[in-house]
C-alpha cells in the first residue's frame, strides 16, 4: 500500500521529460549538455528565444498587459504573458504588489542564503574520502596541535568532545564519509572538511556570526569535473534584491572567500577549481495578492482541493542559511495547482517561480524547480483554454484544466499531522479514486464537470 502513497511524491510527466531533455544522469545536471538539450528542444520547435531583453516599460490597457518595451527588441505585443524571470521584473513593472523577503513584519527582510557553485577538476571522490578521514582523525587527535587550533572557531565541539565524535564518526568508529547513492552525485555527512576549510583560512563560520559558511557539500560528478553546492553567503532581503538586479553576478566582497576556497582545494591536491558566473539565488519577492496563494499553512493542510490539482509534491520547507530560526522544520505532502501564479492586478499575466504566490514561508517548498515545472504544465493548458475561450487566466476553470493533464495519476496531498487512521483512509479513498479515474478513462465518459458559475460550458 505504501507504493501507492510514496512518501515522496512522484515526479510530473514533464519534469521527467525536462531531465531526458537536459541529459540528467541519476541525479546530476551539466550544464553544458543542458543547455544543449534546451537549445535543439527549441529549434525543433521553431521556437526563438530573445536574450536580455533589458526590459524599458509596460503598455497596459485597464488591468490587462498589451506589451513589453525592451531596449534591444523593441515593443513586444502578446495575449498572455508568463513571466518566469527569477525576480519577476515584468510583473514588477506591471505594477503587480509584492511581498518582501519572506513574509509580513519581521520577515519581510529574511531571504535564503546565497549560494555559489564552484567545480573542482584533479581530485576524485575516493581521494576526497581519503581527505576526509585524514581530517577526522586529525581533529580526533588530542595531541595534533593545529587541528585543535582548527576547532577554537568550533565552540559547540570544544565544548562537547561526544558530539564531535559522533559528528566525524559513523556506527562503527571509522570516519564518516561521503555518501555516494548514485554513481553521479556524492552527500558530504562530515563537517571535517569545513572545520579544516574554517581553521586553516581562519574564517569564523557563519550564517548568523560571519557572513559565509561552506557547508557539508552535494557533490555533482560532471565527468572528470566534482561541482559543489556548499559556499553560503547570508543573505536579506535587500542584498538579495540586489544580486538579482545584477543578474546574480557576485558581489565583490565574495570573490575574497572565493579565493580562500580554490586555495583551500589547491593545497590539498587539487588541479583547478572554477567559479561559476552566477549566484545560486534560491529565494525571491513574491506576489502579494495572488488567485489563491499556496501559503505554508495550505501544503500543511495537503494543499489545493484534488479536484483542482495538478499533482502532489513533498519538500521539507528550507530555509536554509535564513536567521528565521522560530520557524519550526517541515516537510508537507500537498496538492499544488497553478491560481498561485495569477496576480490579481493583470487578468493576463503569471509569475512562475520563487516569485510566485506562496504567501511568503510557502517558497521554502515552492522554490524548487521540480515543482516549478509541473505548475508550468498547467499553466500552460489555462493560458490555451484562457486564449481559446477570451476569458481572463483566473477565470479559467481549474478542474477544466486539470481534465487536460496526462491521466494516470491521483493526487494524494495529506495534512502533515495526519494520524495512522487517516493515512490508512487515505490510502483506501486514494485507491477507490485511481479506480474510478481509471474506470471513466475506459468507458469514454467524459471526466469534466465543468462549474458555470465560473466558465461558461461551450465547446465541452
Ligand atoms: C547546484 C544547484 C543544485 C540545485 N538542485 C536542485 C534540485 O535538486 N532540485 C530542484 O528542484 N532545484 C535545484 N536547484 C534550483 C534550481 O536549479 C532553480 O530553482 C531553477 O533553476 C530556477 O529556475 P527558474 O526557471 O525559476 O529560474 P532561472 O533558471 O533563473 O531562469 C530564469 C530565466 O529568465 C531569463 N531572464 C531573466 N530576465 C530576462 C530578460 N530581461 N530577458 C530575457 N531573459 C531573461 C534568465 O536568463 C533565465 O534563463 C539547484 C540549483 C543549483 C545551483
Amino acid at each position: 500500500m505504501w507504493d501507492l502513497l510514496p512518501p515522496f511524491a512522484p515526479s510530473s510527466q514533464l519534469y521527467e521529460k525536462f531531465l531526458q531533455l537536459t541529459g540528467a544522469g541519476q541525479i546530476a545536471v551539466n550544464p553544458r549538455s543542458a543547455s544543449r538539450g534546451f537549445k535543439q528542444a527549441l529549434h525543433r520547435a521553431n521556437i526563438s528565444v530573445l536574450r536580455a531583453a533589458q526590459l524599458a516599460g509596460v503598455s497596459l490597457e485597464g488591468n490587462r498587459l498589451c506589451a513589453l518595451k525592451s531596449r534591444r527588441h523593441g515593443e513586444l505585443g502578446a495575449d498572455i504573458f508568463i513571466d518566469s524571470s527569477l525576480g519577476a521584473e515584468l510583473a514588477h513593472r506591471a505594477g503587480v504588489s509584492f511581498l518582501q523577503g519572506l513574509g509580513q513584519r519581521g520577515l519581510s527582510h529574511e531571504s535564503i542564503a546565497l549560494g555559489w557553485i564552484f567545480e573542482v577538476e584533479g581530485m576524485t571522490l575516493s581521494q576526497l574520502q581519503i581527505l576526509e578521514d585524514k581530517i577526522s582523525l586529525r581533529l580526533l587527535d588530542p595531541k595534533d596541535y593545529q587541528a585543535q587550533q582548527w576547532l577554537q572557531l568550533w565552540p559547540a565541539y570544544l565544548k562537547d568532545r561526544r558530539r564531535l565524535q559522533m559528528d566525524l564518526l559513523d556506527d562503527q568508529g571509522n570516519p564518516k564519509q561521503m555518501y555516494t547513492a548514485t554513481h553521479d552525485s556524492a552527500d558530504q555527512r562530515s563537517p571535517a572538511l569545513s572545520i579544516a576549510f574554517h581553521g586553516q583560512l581562519h574564517r569564523l563560520p557563519g550564517l548568523k556570526e560571519s557572513p559565509t559558511r561552506l557547508d557539508a557539500a552535494n557533490i555533482a560528478v560532471l565527468g572528470s569535473r566534482l561541482s559543489f553546492n556548499s559556499l553560503l553567503f547570508r543573505n536579506d532581503a535587500e542584498q538579495n534584491r540586489q544580486v538579482i538586479a545584477k543578474h546574480g553576478s557576485p558581489l565583490p566582497w565574495m570573490w575574497r572567500v572565493a579565493n580562500d576556497v580554490t586555495h583551500f582545494f589547491i593545497s590539498n591536491g587539487a588541479k583547478r577549481v572554477t567559479w561559476m558566473p552566477e549566484l545560486y539565488i534560491r529565494s525571491a519577492d513574491q506576489i502579494a495578492k495572488p488567485s489563491e496563494a499556496l501559503s505554508a499553512q495550505l501544503m500543511a493542510q495537503g494543499g489545493v482541493p484534488r479536484q483542482h490539482a495538478l499533482g502532489t509534491f513533498t519538500y521539507a520547507l528550507d530555509f536554509r542559511g535564513s536567521s528565521a530560526k522560530f520557524i519550526p522544520s517541515a516537510k508537507p505532502t500537498f496538492n499544488f495547482g497553478y491560481r498561485h501564479t495569477l496576480p490579481r492586478e493583470i487578468s493576463n499575466l503569471a509569475v512562475l517561480g520563487p516569485s510566485s504566490g506562496f504567501a511568503g514561508l510557502g517558497e521554502g517548498a515552492g522554490r524548487i524547480i521540480e515543482l516549478n515545472i509541473s505548475v508550468g504544465q498547467g499553466l500552460a493548458i489555462a493560458s490555451s483554454l484562457s486564449l481559446a475561450r477570451k476569458l481572463p487566466l483566473a477565470a479559467v476553470n481549474p478542474q477544466e484544466v486539470v481534465s487536460f493533464m496526462p491521466a494516470g495519476y491521483t493526487p494524494y496531498g495529506r495534512p502533515s499531522n495526519s494520524t495512522s487512521l487517516n493515512l490508512l483512509f487515505r490510502q483506501l479513498q486514494y485507491l477507490f479514486d485511481s479506480c474510478w479515474s481509471w474506470l471513466y478513462k475506459f468507458s469514454g465518459l467524459p471526466r469534466l464537470r465543468c462549474d458555470p458559475r465560473v466558465l461558461p460550458c461551450d465547446g465541452l
